[in-house]
């Protein structure tokens, strides 16, 4: 359930209540939030004197569902790029998969801004499958990204592996990604809860969307309303693709949460052929943005290689998404 409590009450009330209810709190400008086990459906009229509006939910997807918010939550991704609400907005985020040196970045970055993309993506620090492949050039890369951001004037999104490097990266990128197997990570959900920057969650592939979006749960009921949902794909008993695209768990967040809802087209299927036909498709569906990885020379690239784009590729695939999003009335940001 959640509890919207009066801001006249004074803190130490306000955690009394919470203690009473074992309920956790948000302190926004405006109202104290409660958030209580789901199980509670019904609130003492003991508190009726000091609750503005009660909100009785039928799971502990709670602060993440449109029985909460019935609006889609506005994400500002940075430099006054807005998602979600009534925007009809789909943010094109692009770029290799990790920064590999400041020549690669720098191509990366001028594609983007030749393109009229304003979110650049790539990692420094990546979640790989094996130890010894490459694991990201950590701090450097960090420093070559906030270097594009101000030389290109992009907004940078990059991925936080584990709690280890969380301060550098929240403090270089103006949107953060927790990546899909850290998604349970509750070191970083709960420390992304703790600052104002757009957190991307990526649903882990073998998550249940209950899983997901209650991972979500953990930064919003740590203060952060920046969140955003993205699927990139679930592991299915398929393996010609890398994984199975959940375009019925996107239709599924779409409806049933208030967080804005990002497709991940290039980690999904694998290989760069299927990326402008699946990109085409989640453009189609109305969804608040896409990721795609792009890369200046896709065969030497140090991880991923098999799925980005070249920028040729990717340009044809932009011309494509700017006319699918006019006709289904977005726009492209
Ligand atoms: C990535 O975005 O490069 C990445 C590692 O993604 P995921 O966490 O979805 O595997
Ligand atoms: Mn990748």
């Amino acid at each position: 359930m959640i509890v919207h409590l009066k801001k006249s009450l004074t803190t130490s009330e306000v955690q009394t209540i919470a203690d009473e209810l074992k309920a956790i709190v948000i302190t926004n400008p405006d109202k104290y939030v409660l958030i209580t086990p789901s199980a509670l459906k019904e609130l003492s009229s003991k508190y009726t004197s000091v609750t503005e509006a009660v909100f009785p939910m039928s799971s502990d997807i709670q602060l993440a569902s449109a029985d909460y918010l019935k609006n889609k939550r506005e994400v500002l991704l940075g430099k006054g790029v807005v998602i979600g609400g009534n925007t009809h907005h789909t943010a094109i985020i692009a770029g290799p998969c990790s920064v590999e040196s400041e020549e690669q970045i720098e191509s990366s970055a001028q594609l983007m801004q030749k393109l009229g993309i304003s979110t650049l993506r790539a990692g420094c620090y990546k979640p790989r499958t094996s130890p010894y492949s490459f694991q990201g050039l950590g701090l450097e890369g960090l420093k070559l990204l906030a270097k594009m951001r101000e030389k290109y004037k992009l907004n940078i999104i990059t991925e936080v592996r584990d709690a280890t490097h969380i301060e550098e990266v929240i403090e270089y990128a103006d949107i953060i990604q927790i990546g899909a197997k850290s998604m349970y990570d509750h070191g970083i959900l709960r420390r992304c809860g703790k600052t104002n920057k757009p957190i991307l969650l990526k649903r882990g592939f073998g998550t249940t969307l209950q899983e997901f979006v209650q991972a979500a749960e953990f930064i919003l009921s740590g203060g952060n309303e920046n969140v955003i949902l993205c699927e990139r794909g679930i592991r299915t008993f398929e393996t010609k693709t890398r994984f199975t695209l959940d375009l019925c768990g996107a239709a599924y967040l779409k409806e049933y949460t208030n967080l804005p809802v990002i497709l991940d087209p290039s980690h999904a299927i694998g290989y760069a052929y299927g990326v402008p036909d699946l990109s085409k498709a989640c453009m189609a569906m109305g969804v608040d943005g896409l990721l795609i990885e792009v890369h200046p020379n896709p065969k030497i690239a140090l991880s991923d290689a098999s799925q980005q784009l070249n920028h040729e590729q990717f340009s044809n695939l932009f011309t494509s998404l700017k006319n699918l999003a006019n006709a289904i009335d977005r726009k492209i940001v």
